[in-house]
């Protein structure tokens, strides 16, 4: 289904965040690709995130997403032949220094020498961009492309991160990661938001993508996947299931947890039923 290009190299999202609004007991009005994967992954997760909106701990990998992302992001304000691994470490410092300078990020780092080290480790990573894709070559159709598209009654919102249009009119979409790359009999999931990603840029420009791509910096790997008309007519119709499903969950306020291998990487796992409303019986079945 998918293939991968390149794996096992040696070394090592500001993703726009989308605000879009949710309210108790309201009906669903907008989407976003990354709220549906939340609510596909675990219902609870969508709630604690979306309803609930409860703020959640910058950590240095979220913080090493959000300063790569821009960085890349800026690399190709660039001519191709400026395109260099020290032009996008340099883009990479510029964003920190912005970062850091805000209140989220002020604090992030117990003394200079933590900071110094995750700033080596984070050019570190970057260094594997340029063994995954050659810049120079690269010519993107759009960048941080911003869509709002009302798909028949259902209205999704998604910024994806880079689309090209290939030599023929072809048209692929790249997500970068700065997380570890799944093996790949996992990797099918992570392609979720991407499809819906697909589908939007065919509504909005009235021809569908060929292919989807994650480029996982840490790896690296790149993971391919080709997307059709009958995919994504597929898709539409997920996305609507699923959209009524949240309605339906918001209209009940029912958010069953679905536990899973990525509920230790999950925020809010210290508030969850899934896990407290155990530990309560036992303290008191204890008592
Ligand atoms: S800890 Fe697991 S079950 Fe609970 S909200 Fe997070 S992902 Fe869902």
């Amino acid at each position: 289904m998918f293939s991968r290009l390149v794996q096992s190299f040696r070394e090592p999202n500001l993703k726009c965040v989308i605000r879009v609004s949710y309210s108790r007991g309201m009906p669903l009005e907008t989407l976003s690709p990354s709220r549906a994967s939340d609510y596909k992954q675990c219902p609870q997760l969508f709630k604690f995130r979306s309803i609930d909106r409860l703020p959640e701990p910058v950590t240095i990998y979220q913080a090493r997403g959000t300063t790569a992302h821009l960085a890349l992001q800026d690399l190709y304000d660039f001519s191709p032949e400026q395109r260099t691994p020290e032009a996008l470490y340099d883009l990479f410092r510029k964003a920190w220094t912005e970062l850091r300078a805000t209140d989220e990020y002020a604090d992030l780092f117990a003394s200079d020498e933590e900071e110094r080290t995750w700033g080596v480790e984070s050019l570190k990573l970057l260094a594997n961009y340029f063994t995954v894709e050659n810049p120079v070559e690269v010519a993107p159709f759009d960048r941080e492309m911003d869509m709002l598209e009302d798909l028949g009654g259902i209205t999704i919102r998604g910024i994806l991160d880079r689309i090209d249009e290939l030599p023929d009119g072809d048209l692929v979409i790249t997500d970068y990661k700065t997380g570890k790359a799944p093996p790949e009999r996992f990797a099918l999931p992570a392609f979720f938001a991407l499809k819906i990603y697909a589908l939007l840029v065919r509504h909005k420009l009235g021809r569908a993508p060929v292919e989807v791509r994650l480029l996982y910096l840490n790896g690296p790997t790149l993971y391919r996947l080709p997307v059709n008309d009958v995919q994504l007519d597929g898709m539409e119709r997920q996305l609507r299931a699923l959209w009524a499903a949240i309605d339906k969950a918001i209209d009940t306020n029912n958010f069953p947890p679905r536990t899973g291998v990525l509920c230790d990487w999950c925020s809010f796992k210290d508030r969850c039923p899934a896990f407290t409303v155990d530990n309560d019986e036992e303290m008191a079945s204890s008592a």
